[in-house]
């Protein structure tokens, strides 16, 4: 063999062996915002294969349960711990694990359960980067995997426990129970629509029975023991405000200007919910310094003197903290009675509802009858067990919470 034949035979066996096979290539996203459902694991080098047709088919039924058909992902197993979320800039990824999807073939409660749980990463446009929202975004993936799951309704809602309080979860701060609760809160929600009653959201019920419902539903009328306050109308006008995106800009704006960068949004009837992230605040009802601000536990500050200090070292410190929502609807509603909801609960919203306003519920148009209504949940927390309970009677009233927050002036610019 000549010289030159060696050297093009050798060059096209190299090829044969590194050529990939079709649908299959190396991953190259960026892997940085990503939840992997067990262990943390993530190898260098991930080679993509092309997903396996029951697997695809497990995924149509997940986004066919949630009403989805407009949510980019690419499905492909890769070596991953068990299922993996990567929402990189460009593209979201759902890897999953060959062969534990094989080995756990008989157990559709686990396999289901996470595949819906990294879909409601993508569903809920989620950041997964970091600690700091990471507890209320796993709680919102469940929220939207136990809708799902009783929309697809192959297992029985003890199996889905089972597998929330048995499979190894890589974010173990993320408490169990609220996981649980957030599971259930999905459950009963899709529960409520295959009952035919949409959740109690007539905007579903009225406008978009057969449409995608564009983001998840606040319960409504919205829980009890808040104080609250009706923004003057004035300010948005449908001269002003001629349509809900519009009403929506005017909210953020006064957010931004106050720091609030955190919220999300919910389906109320014939209009949205914006919830803002729980906020520690001064028993006068101005926020806590930057530092504690977001921290969900009583922290003591700006001490007067040596005796303050001491006393604070001593004596339990109390922390009070708020979630304002903002409720856009031409429906009026009362508050209704009712028990005090956890403060995991109100947390857990951030992480549930959208990150945006979806243009459908933007472009719709407002009338005379709209109205913003501000709704304060109020908790307390001692610095001696640092768990936050609901506040009821309100320390402030809604009034004196958005003007001490910088809010309502804020509003009225
Ligand atoms: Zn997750």
């Amino acid at each position: 063999m000549s010289q030159k034949t060696r050297f093009l035979l050798l060059n096209f066996i190299f090829l044969i062996f590194t050529i990939p096979v079709i649908g299959q290539r190396l991953f190259t996203a960026d892997t940085t915002h990503r939840c992997i459902y067990s262990d943390t694991w993530f190898s260098d080098d991930i080679i993509l294969f092309e997903a396996e047709p029951e697997v695809s088919k497990m995924v149509e039924a997940i986004l066919r349960a949630g009403n989805i058909s407009n949510l980019p992902f690419e499905v492909a197993y890769a070596s991953v711990p068990n299922v993996a979320a990567v929402m990189d800039r460009e593209k979201n990824y759902l890897l999953y694990n060959k062969s534990y999807f094989s080995a756990n073939r008989q157990d559709q409660a686990l396999l289901y359960f996470m595949l819906a749980h990294a879909i409601g990463h993508f569903q809920n446009r989620h950041d997964l980067n970091g600690e700091h929202l990471r507890s209320s975004e796993e709680t919102g993936a469940d929220e939207f995997a136990g809708f799902v799951m009783r929309k697809i309704g192959i297992t029985t809602r003890d199996e889905l426990y089972r597998v929330i309080r048995t499979t190894p979860f890589s974010y173990k701060k993320v408490d169990k129970e609220a996981r649980i609760a957030a599971f259930n809160s999905g459950w009963n929600r899709a529960d409520a629509h295959l009952k035919g009653q949409g959740g109690g959201n007539s905007f579903y019920e009225e406008g978009m029975r057969d449409a995608t419902l564009p983001l998840p539903s606040f319960t409504w009328p919205p829980p009890p023991q808040y104080t609250s306050h009706v923004l003057p109308k004035n300010l948005y006008d449908p001269k002003v405000a001629p349509t809900l995106g519009h009403i929506d800009n005017i909210i953020c704006n006064a957010l931004d200007a106050r720091g609030y960068s955190q919220r999300s949004y919910f389906c109320v009837p014939n209009g949205f919910a914006m919830v803002t992230q729980l906020e520690q605040f001064n028993k006068t009802g101005t926020s806590k310094g930057e530092e504690s601000r977001w921290v969900d536990y009583p922290v003591q500050e700006n001490f007067d003197g040596f005796w303050d200090y001491m006393k604070a070292l001593v004596l339990p410190t109390v922390g009070y903290f708020r979630v304002f929502v903002f409720v856009v609807t031409d429906k009026t509603f009362s508050q209704p009675l009712g028990k005090n909801i956890p403060v995991k609960e109100a947390e857990g919203w951030i992480g549930r509802g959208g990150r945006w306003l979806p243009e459908v519920v933007g472009n719709i148009h407002t009338t005379n009858n709209y109205r913003v209504t501000v709704l304060v949940y109020e908790f307390e927390a001692t610095q001696a067990n640092k768990i936050a309970k609901q506040k009821h009677p309100c320390l402030l009233t809604g009034q004196k919470h958005l003007e001490t927050s910088g809010l309502l002036n804020a509003i009225s610019k």
